[in-house]
């Protein structure tokens, strides 16, 4: 699905400042990427979020999953332990971190949740990172700088969400296609969801939310009260929650149950 070239220029970050044509990765070397003078490339009067609708997601669709690690070149490992995801679906208990509270609506015990990097607004990889691989843009996403990744796996430990993975081995004999237009990555790096900024430079969705045929995936700036992402958490007031409040980072993917 294309943005209007309005809303491209606000998702991109990229307004404003004369270089609308370019992808941000073009924009900003590794070394600037984590240089914050740098960072400032992106919008800071945004803050992206998503949504998921569990209840329009079919039990047996990986359709987000399949368009994510195919654009992403993320490698299909068959050793538990050493598989790498950025998305993956779960259930209640993996998502919440608890069993679905008493007099929940009976199919929420049996719903899969799409999980994924929360791109928290105080995200503990981010603090506990010692080189500054990984790094939160000022419209809220949380990058990661594979060149500077050390695979130290200190951000891997501090994720309250299980979110990131570390690849044991080198992905790349385990990739079925190699997408030319987006970078492979070597053993030791730890990886994880980037909410597809290298497609949000070009003005495209994000690859999930473009794959769901059922719109159970949302994705916007919250602080654009029409978009919307917003007018859909408005009028769910009630109705949405976010995954483990207590580890207190703030998660941007909201989930309406
Ligand atoms: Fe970091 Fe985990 Fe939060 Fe993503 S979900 S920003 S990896 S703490």
């Amino acid at each position: 699905m294309e943005i209007d070239r309005r809303h491209f220029l606000k998702l991109a970050g990229l307004a404003g400042v004369g270089i609308a044509a370019k992808p941000i990765f073009d924009v900003l070397s590794p070394a600037q990427a984590q240089d914050s003078d740098h960072i400032g490339e992106a919008r800071s009067d945004m803050h992206l979020a998503m949504v998921v609708q569990p209840k329009l997601c079919p039990e047996d669709c990986t359709d987000c999953i399949d368009a994510c690690h195919s654009t992403h070149n993320v490698p299909d490992i068959e050793t538990k332990r050493q598989q790498i995801k950025w998305i993956q679906k779960v259930n209640f208990k993996g998502a919440f971190g608890e069993e679905p509270p008493e007099f929940v609506e009976h199919e929420l015990e049996h719903m899969q949740f799409p999980v994924l990097c929360n791109h928290c607004t105080s995200p503990a990889c981010v603090r506990v990172c010692p080189t500054r691989a990984t790094f939160k843009r000022k419209d809220g996403i949380v990058l990661m700088d594979y060149h500077r990744c050390i695979g130290c796996r200190f951000c891997v430990a501090a994720c309250p969400y299980g979110a990131r993975s570390l690849n044991w081995k080198d992905p790349v004999p385990h990739i079925e296609k190699i997408n030319p237009d987006f970078p492979t990555r070597t053993r030791g790096v730890v990886e994880k969801c980037n909410f597809c900024a290298e497609r949000l430079a070009k003005g495209l969705q994000p690859a999930c939310v473009d794959a769901c045929k059922n719109q159970a995936l949302v994705f916007g700036d919250l602080n654009d009260r029409e978009s919307d992402i917003s007018k859909l958490l408005k009028s769910n007031y009630s109705n949405w929650r976010i995954r483990k409040p207590i580890a207190g980072t703030g998660p941007n993917i909201y989930y309406i149950l």
